[in-house]
């Protein structure tokens, strides 16, 4: 590989990729490019501690500067890669200017998915996605205000439990029927559901939005399909994220809900892969292909693919885990559920400490776990062979889940 690794985006699993080549013993050039500014950072905060004010930009960093410099890792931040050249094995860049590799990695994540309804274009609607997005709503939360929250998914949810405990007036409204609709049990839904509301937070499911109102350009009210009307000082949209795949699209590569890779996160072009949120691969848990917006995902993705790059191929097959924070609350999931298989609970949901354990037919799938960490690094390592865990002992509280590591 003379020219090196090119890896496009530097998030979460760009910088994985390069950090990892470099362990693996990796000794050519790598270039991370990035389209934003500043060092390579963790998102997660972004909706908890930094919006909280508990944390600051400098905290989000995954490495300082000195890092990239010291492991010969050439960062170019501010940098849009603008098209592939797969015949010249060259990237053109924004400025006009091109790039040869060796091999290219497409990391390029994911962006907001747009409100599409009237109104979206005012003043005062805002997206998380970026540390520029947390620094504007950090800034608007200052000021009291009545929050609507457009999605209760977990960037929603958490954006909710942190504007809440910022004293902020809080609705929010999901098109679906229940919030974490997509992601978890509706056991886990009915628990956040009602946790929300007894923060004082006015959850609305089967609220689909029609409009924003405004005047003077600045919103101040979002109506839903049946005509009700919300005041708002602030709105917040999280509907869910778009992988960034026109490149790949541009290259004619294939894509189906991300860019389409194999096991070894590879496209049909031996000589450019894709990882993370962009990237769709068959998922050995899931038993069909998948495309993950997870810190986890990303990362493996990235130390998988360090090892093929040198010459160290192992299917991608890490258990898919992930955590969010809301409030008092942290939901940690393990394994990936399909909607319908079946959820076994255990613990008391009213003691804020339980766990609810998926089964396909009398196969552990998933495990979601409230502020209980055991059952979901048990869950870690249980999923990650193949447990012989039935549902009934799941559901009994005596039964000794530690003992099933060596069953
Ligand atoms: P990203 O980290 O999104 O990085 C992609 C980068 O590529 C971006 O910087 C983008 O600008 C750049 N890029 C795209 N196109 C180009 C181009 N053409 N040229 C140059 N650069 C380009 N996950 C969890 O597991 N737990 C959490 O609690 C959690 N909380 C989250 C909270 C928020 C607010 C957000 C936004 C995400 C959260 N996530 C969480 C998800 C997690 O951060 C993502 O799954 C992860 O960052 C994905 O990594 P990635 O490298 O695939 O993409």
């Amino acid at each position: 590989m003379s020219e090196g690794v090119v890896i496009v985006g530097s998030g979460q699993g760009g910088f994985q990729l390069a950090a990892s080549l470099r362990e693996v013993g990796f000794n050519g050039p790598i270039t991370l490019i990035g389209e934003e500014p500043g060092l390579p950072y963790q998102r997660p905060p972004l909706s908890k501690a930094f919006l909280k004010g508990e944390a600051d930009a400098e905290h989000l960093e995954l490495r300082p500067a000195s890092f990239f410099a010291e492991h010969r890792i050439e960062l170019a931040a501010g940098v849009r890669v603008a098209a592939i050249d797969r015949a010249a094995r060259r990237v053109k860049l924004g400025s006009g200017a091109s790039l040869a590799y060796g091999h290219l990695v497409l990391a390029t994540g994911a962006r907001n998915r747009p409100l599409a309804v009237p109104g979206a274009e005012l003043e005062g609607v805002f997206y998380l996605r970026t540390l520029a997005d947390a620094v504007a709503l950090r800034a608007r939360l200052s000021t009291p205000s009545r929050v609507v929250v457009v999605g209760a998914g977990f960037i929603g949810l958490e954006f909710a439990a942190v504007a809440r405990a910022l004293g902020h007036e809080v609705t929010v409204l999901e098109f679906a029927a229940r919030p974490l609709g997509r992601a978890v049990s509706a056991e886990m839904s009915a628990f956040f559901f009602a946790a929300h509301r007894a923060m004082g937070t006015d959850v609305r499911c089967g609220a689909g939005v029609a409009r924003l109102h405004g005047a003077q350009g600045r919103v101040d009210a979002v109506e839903t399909a049946d005509g009700t009307v919300f005041p708002a000082d602030l709105v917040v949209v999280g509907v869910g994220v778009v992988p960034n795949v026109e490149l790949a699209v541009e290259a004619d590569l294939p894509v189906a809900n991300g860019i389409a890779v194999d096991e070894f996160l590879a496209t049909p072009d031996e000589a450019i892969s894709a990882l993370g949120d962009a990237a769709s691969y068959p998922s050995r848990h899931a038993g069909t292909t998948v495309r993950l917006e997870s810190v986890q995902n990303a990362a493996d993705h990235g130390r998988a693919l360090a090892a093929r790059l040198v010459g160290r191929p192992v299917p991608y097959a890490a258990v898919p885990w992930f955590w969010s924070d809301q409030a008092d609350l942290k939901l940690q999931m393990v394994g990936l559920a399909m909607p319908d298989d079946r959820a076994v609970l255990r613990g008391d949901p009213a003691s804020r400490r339980f766990s609810v354990f998926r089964f396909h037919e009398r196969r552990l799938t998933a495990i979601e776990s409230v502020n209980r960490p055991a059952d979901h690094m048990l869950g870690r390592r249980l999923l990650a062979g193949a447990p012989r865990l039935t549902p009934e002992e799941a559901a009994d509280e005596s039964f000794d889940l530690k003992g099933l590591l060596t069953r």
